[in-house]
C-alpha cells in the first residue's frame, strides 16, 4: 500500500527551481481572468486578450527572460515558466504573449543586436510595441529553408527590398498579423550584389499609428480557428517594401553599405540552424505549456471522477467512477505521464537557462539542447491532445459541455502538435541528431548530406557494435526483459528497457540507412523508406530522457512518503509506456510472453494503488481551485450529496440497480 502523503512536499518538489515565479503568477492573475471566454465573438474575444497582454507588461510579467539592461530580469528559465503558469489560464492570452514576448521579442533579442535591443526592446517589454514574427509561409512551413519571400538590397539607397514574389509565398497563420501587430520580424532570402545568403530576418513596419497598413504591405485576417480565436492571425504579403539596412536583424549575417554580405559563420546552412537555433526558447515554451494543458485537463477529470456516480454495486451504493479500473486505467496513466513530462521539462528548462544565459559557446551542448527541445515538444503537445479529450470523455457529457472548459481546452491545444515546429519533423530532427552524435560538422550538411554522411562514417561503428552484441545476446541467451527474477518496478530494470529499445531502433536504423552509401541507390529513398523507424527510434530516445529525469527528481525528493508515491508514478509511467509498445518488446524478443501479462498486470495494479491518491497528485500540479473554471468540479460534489440525503429520505426502489447497459438516450 502506498502511504498518504502531505501534498505540500509534493508541490513544492513540482514547483523546483522557479517556485518563486509559480508563487508571482499563482498570486498576481485576477480571478475573473479564468472566466469562459467561449461565447465571445472573435473581435471581442482578440481585445480583451490584446488588453490583458498589457495588463500582463504593466504588472511586470514581461520582463523576466529580456536582459536586465533594459528593465528585464535576464532570467530566461523564469520567463519560460511564466509562460507554462499562463497555460492554466486562457490560452488565447498565452499565445499571445508568446508571439509578442516570445517569437517576436526573442527574434529581436537573439537575431538583432544593440541597437535593435536599444531601440525595440523597452517598447515591446511594455506592449506598446506590438509585432509579428513572420516565417510561415502558405507555401512553406516546416522547410522554413525553402521561403521564397525576398529581401534585395539596394547599395544605391542603402535599403532592402521586402517582396512577396507569388501568391504561396505571402505569410500565413502570423499572430498579432490580423489586427494588432505594427512590427513584423520578417524571415526572407537575402540577396546583395545579386547572390543569395539564405535565410534571414528583417524588421519590417506593416501598421502606421492609426493601424492601417503600410504601403505596400497588404494584411488578411486568417479568420475564425479552430481554437485560440482571441488572436489575431493573418497573413502579410509584401509588394517590392523598402526598409533602411539597419532593418537587417544582423547578429548572424551584416550587410555593409556597399553591399558586402559578412558573417561570423561561413556556412550557410549552419548558419541557417544556428539562427533557428537561436529561437529554441519558443518550443521549450510549447511544450510546458502543453503539460499545464494536460494538468489542467486531468484537474478536471480527476475530480469529477472522484464525485461521479454511476451504477450501483449489487445491494450497495452507487459506485464512484474512480473506483472502476477502466476509469483508472484512463486517467492515472495519463497523470503518471504528466509527472514525468513535467520534470523533464523542468530539466529542459533548467538546461535551455544554463546554456544561453552565458551566451552559448559549446556548439555540442545547443544541438543537443535543440534536439532535446524538439523531441520534448512533440511527446508533450502529442500527449496534452490525448489527455485533453481522454479527460473530456471520462466526464462524460458533462466533458462536453462549454461550462466544463474541456471543448475550448480542446479545441486550443490541439494545434500545439503544429506550431513551434510540426511534431513529426521534429522527431526527424531528433533522430537526425542521433544518428550523427551532433557532430558539429553536421552542421554543415543538407538532409541527403546527412544520410550520406551516415552512410559512410557512422554506420560501420553502428554495425560493428551490433554484430558483437547480437552475439552477446545470443551467448548470454537473454536479452534485458527476459529474466524472471528482475522487478518490474525496478527502477534500473526500467531504464535498462527503454536504453536498450533505443539502442536497438538506432542500430537497426543505422544498418538500413548504410544501403544509402551503396553505388546505384537514391539515398532520398533510402531515407524515405526508414521514417517510420527514424520516428520510433526518436520517441524511444524522448522517452528514456523522460525517465531518467523523472528518476532524477525522486532523488532530490527530500520527504520519503512523496518520494515512495512518486515511485509508483514513475512505475506506472514506465510500465505503461512499454505496454503501449509491448508488440515491440515482444515482436524483439525483449519479453517473454509471461512477462508482457506481467507488465498488464501490475499496470492495473499500479493504477489500483495509485487511484487513493489520485487528487492528492492532481493537487501537487499547483493549480490554484479558482483556476479550473469548470463547473463540475464544484458543481457535482454539491449534487451528489444532495441526490444521496434524497434517495436515503426516499422509499427504497422495487429492483437494485445493476450494471447494464442503460436505455439509450439521443
Ligand atoms: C494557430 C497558428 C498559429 C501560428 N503562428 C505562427 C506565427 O506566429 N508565425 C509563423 O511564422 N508561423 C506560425 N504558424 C505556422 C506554423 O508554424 C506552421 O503551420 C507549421 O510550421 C507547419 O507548417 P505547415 O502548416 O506548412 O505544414 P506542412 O509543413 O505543410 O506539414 C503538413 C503535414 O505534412 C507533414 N510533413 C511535412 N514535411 C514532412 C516530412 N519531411 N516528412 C514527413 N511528413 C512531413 C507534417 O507532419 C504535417 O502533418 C502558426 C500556425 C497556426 C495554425
Amino acid at each position: 500500500m502506498v502511504q498518504a502523503v502531505d501534498g505540500t512536499a509534493l508541490r513544492e518538489l513540482l514547483d523546483g527551481r522557479w517556485a518563486e515565479v509559480r508563487r508571482e503568477i499563482r498570486d498576481g492573475l485576477p480571478a475573473e481572468w479564468f472566466a469562459g471566454t467561449a461565447d465571445l465573438d472573435t473581435a471581442a474575444y482578440r481585445a480583451l486578450v490584446t488588453g490583458r497582454l498589457r495588463e500582463l507588461a504593466a504588472a511586470g510579467h514581461s520582463g523576466r527572460g529580456f536582459p536586465r539592461a533594459y528593465g528585464g530580469a535576464d532570467d530566461i528559465g523564469a520567463g519560460v515558466v511564466a509562460f507554462e503558469m499562463l497555460g492554466f489560464g486562457d490560452l488565447s492570452l498565452m499565445v499571445k504573449s508568446g508571439v509578442q514576448w516570445g517569437l517576436f521579442g526573442g527574434a529581436v533579442q537573439n537575431l538583432g543586436t544593440r541597437r535593435h535591443h536599444d531601440r525595440y526592446l523597452p517598447g515591446i517589454m511594455a506592449a506598446d510595441v506590438l509585432g509579428c514574427f513572420a516565417m510561415t509561409e502558405t507555401g512553406h512551413g516546416s522547410d522554413v529553408a525553402s521561403i521564397a519571400t525576398t529581401a534585395t538590397y539596394d547599395p544605391g539607397s542603402a535599403e532592402f527590398e521586402v517582396h512577396t514574389p507569388y501568391e504561396a509565398a505571402r505569410k500565413d497563420y502570423i499572430g498579432n498579423a490580423a489586427a494588432d501587430g505594427r512590427l513584423a520580424v520578417v524571415f526572407a532570402q537575402l540577396v546583395t550584389g545579386g547572390q543569395a545568403h539564405g535565410v534571414h530576418a528583417l524588421l519590417v513596419p506593416i501598421r502606421s499609428a492609426d493601424g492601417a497598413p503600410m504601403p505596400g504591405v497588404t494584411i488578411t485576417d486568417d479568420g475564425r480557428k479552430a481554437g485560440l480565436n482571441g488572436v489575431d492571425n493573418g497573413r502579410l504579403a509584401f509588394d517590392h517594401v523598402r526598409v533602411p539596412r539597419d532593418a537587417l536583424l544582423d547578429r548572424y549575417g551584416a550587410v555593409a553599405a556597399d553591399g558586402t554580405y559578412s558573417s561570423p559563420i561561413d556556412s550557410p546552412n549552419r548558419r541557417f540552424f544556428t539562427m533557428l537555433g537561436a529561437l529554441v526558447r519558443g518550443r521549450v515554451s510549447v511544450s510546458g505549456a502543453a503539460g499545464s494543458t494536460a494538468k489542467v485537463a486531468l484537474a478536471i477529470a480527476v475530480r469529477y471522477a472522484e464525485a461521479r456516480r454511476q451504477f450501483a454495486r449489487p445491494g450497495g451504493e452507487e459506485v464512484v467512477l474512480l473506483d472502476y479500473l477502466a476509469h483508472q486505467r484512463r486517467l492515472l496513466p495519463a497523470l503518471a505521464t504528466t509527472y514525468a513530462l513535467h520534470f523533464a521539462q523542468e530539466d529542459l528548462v533548467s538546461m535551455l537557462h544554463d546554456t544561453q544565459l552565458g551566451g552559448v559557446t559549446d556548439e555540442q551542448r545547443q544541438r543537443e539542447l535543440e534536439a532535446r527541445a524538439a523531441g520534448l515538444k512533440a511527446v508533450a503537445s502529442w500527449h496534452a491532445s490525448a489527455t485533453v479529450q481522454t479527460a473530456r470523455e471520462a466526464c462524460g457529457g458533462a466533458g462536453y459541455l462549454a461550462e466544463n472548459r474541456l471543448p475550448q481546452l480542446r479545441a486550443d491545444s490541439d494545434v500545439f502538435t503544429t506550431f513551434e515546429g510540426d511534431n513529426t519533423v521534429l522527431l526527424q530532427l531528433v533522430a537526425k541528431g542521433l544518428l550523427t552524435s551532433y557532430r558539429e560538422h553536421v552542421g554543415d550538411l543538407d538532409t541527403l548530406g546527412t544520410v550520406r554522411f551516415v552512410a559512410d562514417q557512422v554506420v560501420a561503428a553502428l554495425v560493428e557494435r551490433t554484430a558483437a552484441r547480437a552475439l552477446l545476446d545470443r551467448l548470454s541467451g537473454l536479452a534485458p526483459g527476459r529474466r524472471d527474477e528482475d522487478s518490474l518496478t525496478d527502477p534500473d530494470w526500467q531504464s535498462r528497457m527503454f536504453a536498450d529499445r533505443e539502442t536497438h531502433l538506432l542500430e537497426g536504423l543505422a544498418r538500413r540507412l548504410r544501403r544509402a552509401g551503396s553505388p546505384g541507390t537514391d539515398p532520398f529513398e533510402v531515407f524515405n523508406e526508414a521514417q517510420d523507424h527514424l520516428l520510433a527510434l526518436a520517441r524511444a530516445h524522448v522517452a528514456g530522457e523522460v525517465l531518467q529525469s523523472f528518476v532524477a527528481a525522486i532523488g532530490r525528493c527530500p520527504d520519503p512518503a512523496t518520494a515512495a508515491l512518486l515511485g509508483t508514478v514513475r512505475d506506472l509511467y514506465a510500465l505503461a509506456e512499454i505496454e503501449a509498445d509491448l508488440a515491440w518488446f515482444l515482436t524483439h524478443g525483449r519479453l517473454t510472453p509471461g512477462r508482457a501479462k506481467q507488465v498488464i498486470a501490475t499496470v492495473n495494479q499500479l493504477c489500483a494503488a495509485l487511484r487513493p491518491h489520485a487528487r492528492t497528485l492532481v493537487d501537487g500540479f499547483g493549480i490554484p481551485p479558482g483556476w479550473l473554471a469548470a463547473e463540475i468540479v464544484e458543481g457535482e460534489p454539491r449534487r451528489q450529496d444532495e441526490a444521496r440525503r434524497h434517495r436515503a429520505a426516499a422509499v427504497p426502489r422495487p429492483t437494485p440497480a445493476t450494471a447494464r447497459t442503460p436505455a439509450t438516450t439521443a
